[in-house]
């Protein structure tokens, strides 16, 4: 893993991404900086003086293989951290810390990936997908990603097409508080009847869990209590959801 470095990059647009989501792309191109799918940042904003609200930790969303851009997707917030990046101009300079943490794929793992998202917590599995189809991969994964509406799911049709492309990745996305008529996909929270549904054995599984802590603690003490071990899967609590 590389030792993370400060740099400056150039904020150059954001988009929005859900109801309450926008990614913010980064200018790359400067930045000699590797990273691994599913590592995290930080953004330190130094036009903000206090040290509590001018720094905050974000999943990578772009992938490795997005050479020219860096990309976060953040929810919006009303902290003043978020209220000075939401109104950032393009073409300001901020200060990125990375590569962070080691919520990345386990490739001395024979079984399937099943990677578990609630919400916003999708952010790094985009950027391990998009790495998996670009690279031409063979591993069997199953991603089953939660959102409460379909106004706030993220990177649907962008998952999707990576899901035809690529027979070993499977996308299933759940809605588990509001869902149009015609919605043909999984209803309700991740349980073990659900995620049962897509592998014969929950035991026999390496598992990803990325969300907020209640999503989190959620599906791992499921886990836990039907036999699963601690060593079969890695966790990304977004601390602050
Ligand atoms: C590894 C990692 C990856 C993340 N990736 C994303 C991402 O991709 N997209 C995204 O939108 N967010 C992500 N987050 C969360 C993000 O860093 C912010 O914490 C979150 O967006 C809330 O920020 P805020 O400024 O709106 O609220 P804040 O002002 O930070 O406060 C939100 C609430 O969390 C509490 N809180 C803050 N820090 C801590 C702490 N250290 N321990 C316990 N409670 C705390 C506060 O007291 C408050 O109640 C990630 C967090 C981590 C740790």
């Amino acid at each position: 893993m590389n030792t993370p470095k400060t740099y400056e990059a150039i904020f150059l647009k954001k988009e929005k991404a859900s109801e309450d989501v926008w990614t913010f792309y980064f200018d790359r191109t400067q930045i000699v900086e590797k990273f691994l799918p599913g590592q995290h940042l930080k953004v330190k904003l130094p036009f903000i003086d206090d040290v509590a609200e001018n720094n905050r930790l974000f999943s990578i969303s772009s992938s490795p293989l997005e050479t020219d851009i860096l990309a976060i997707s953040v929810k919006e917030g009303i902290s003043t951290f978020k209220k000075e990046l939401f109104k950032m101009e393009n073409d300001t300079t901020v200060k990125l810390e990375f590569p962070l943490g080691s919520f990345t794929f386990d490739l001395s793992k024979p079984t399937t990936s099943l990677l578990l998202s609630g919400g916003v917590g999708i952010t790094p599995f985009f950027s391990m997908l998009k790495t998996v189809e670009n690279e031409r991969l063979e591993y069997d994964i199953i991603l089953l990603a939660s959102f409460s509406t379909p106004e706030k799911m993220l990177f649907y049709d962008e998952l999707k097409a990576i899901e035809k492309k690529n027979e070993k990745i499977k996308v299933i996305y759940t809605l588990s508080q509001r869902f149009a008529k015609n919605w043909s996909e999984e209803t309700g929270r991740i349980d073990e009847k659900m995620i049962l549904k897509y592998v014969p054995d929950l035991k026999a599984n390496y598992y990803y869990i990325s969300g907020g802590i209640e999503f989190i603690s959620g599906i791992a003490d499921m886990l836990l209590s039907k036999g699963v071990t601690k060593d079969q899967g890695k966790i990304e609590q977004f601390i602050g959801l």
